[in-house]
C-alpha cells in the first residue's frame, strides 16, 4: 500500500497568520516544525495502518517548509518546484492508494483561517462545474480521474466541513477552530499528532484503488479582486473572459484542468500591483 501525502501550510497546527507561512520570517520557522510535527504523525498513523510506503508532496507555496530531518525514516519527501499536478504531483502513477490532504484550508471567498484558492486574496471565488472551490476539492478531482481516494484530511474546522462534500467517508482532524480569517483556537502540537496518528492508522483501511473517474469535460470558472487580473490570464490558451473580473475555461479532464488552473494563477501572480492608494 501506497499512501501520497499532499502538505499544505495553512490548516496546520497552530498556523493562524500570513507570517506563520511566509518563508524566511521568524514565526514561519517556528511553524514549520508544528506543520512537520502534524505531518510527521500522519506518516506513523499510516505506517501504523499497513502502509509499505509513504510520500510526501510538499504543497505550500515555495514547496520547501518541511523539515525533512524530522520525518520518520520510513518517508520519502518530494520537494521544491515545479510539478505538472503541483499540490497532488505523484498521484499520476497508478502506485498510490489513496492521498490525505494534511494542513489544508477552506477554499477562496469563504471562512475560515487563511481561506484561499493558490492565491490569497487576489482569487475572490472559484468554481468547478459551478461547485464553489476549495483546492481540497479540485486536487479531489484530479486524484479520482487516477482511481485514487481522498482518505485522509486535516486542517481547521471549517477545511473539515468542506471536505465533507469530497472526500465524505475519510477521518478529518481539525487541528484548531476557526473565529476569523487570522484567528482560531488552538490544541497543542502533542494533541494534534495524536489524532492524526489515530485517524491515519483509520484511513489506512480506506486506501483501495478504484476505477478511474472519466467525469469531464470539467469548466473552472475564476472571479479575481481586480479587472486587470482577469485580462491578464486571458493569454492562457482557451481561458476567456466571463465578466469584469471573471474568466472561465473547459478542459477535457481534470489532468488538463489544474494545468490550466495552475498556469492562471502564475500569470495572475505576475500581474498583481503594488500596495497604494
Ligand atoms: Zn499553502
Amino acid at each position: 500500500m501506497k499512501i501520497l501525502i499532499s502538505a499544505d501550510m495553512e490548516g496546520a497546527t497552530g498556523v493562524t497568520w500570513p507570517a506563520d507561512v511566509l518563508p524566511g520570517t521568524p514565526q514561519w520557522e517556528r511553524c514549520r516544525a508544528m506543520f512537520t510535527s502534524d505531518v510527521n504523525a500522519a506518516v506513523l498513523g499510516f505506517f501504523d495502518g499497513g502502509a509499505d510506503e509513504v510520500l510526501v508532496n510538499e504543497a505550500h507555496w515555495t514547496m520547501r517548509n518541511l523539515l525533512l530531518e524530522r520525518l520518520d525514516e520510513r518517508a520519502q519527501m518530494l520537494t521544491g518546484r515545479h510539478k505538472a499536478l503541483s499540490m497532488v504531483e505523484g498521484v499520476q502513477h497508478g502506485d498510490v492508494d489513496g492521498v490525505a490532504f494534511v494542513g489544508y484550508h477552506a477554499g477562496a471567498g469563504m471562512e475560515g483561517v487563511l481561506a484561499h484558492t493558490y492565491l490569497a486574496n487576489s482569487i475572490t471565488g472559484v468554481w468547478l462545474d459551478d461547485v464553489r472551490a476549495s483546492e481540497g476539492l479540485l486536487n479531489a478531482h484530479v486524484a479520482a480521474e487516477f482511481g485514487v481516494p481522498v482518505v485522509l484530511v486535516t486542517g481547521d474546522d471549517v477545511a473539515c466541513e468542506d471536505a465533507l462534500g469530497y472526500a465524505p467517508v475519510a477521518p478529518k482532524v481539525a487541528v484548531k477552530d476557526h473565529v476569523s480569517r487570522y484567528a482560531a483556537v488552538c490544541r497543542t502540537p502533542d494533541r494534534t499528532a495524536a489524532a492524526i496518528r489515530a485517524a491515519a492508522r483509520k484511513a489506512a483501511a480506506l486506501a483501495v484503488r478504484h476505477e478511474p473517474v472519466h467525469g469531464g469535460p470539467h469548466t473552472v470558472a475564476v472571479e479575481f479582486d481586480a479587472e486587470h487580473l482577469a485580462q491578464a490570464v486571458t493569454v492562457v490558451p482557451g481561458v476567456t473572459r466571463t465578466g469584469e473580473r471573471r474568466v472561465a475555461y473547459t478542459s477535457p479532464a481534470m489532468y488538463e484542468g489544474i494545468r490550466t488552473f495552475k498556469a492562471v494563477t502564475t500569470i495572475a501572480s505576475a500581474a498583481i500591483e503594488e500596495q497604494y492608494g
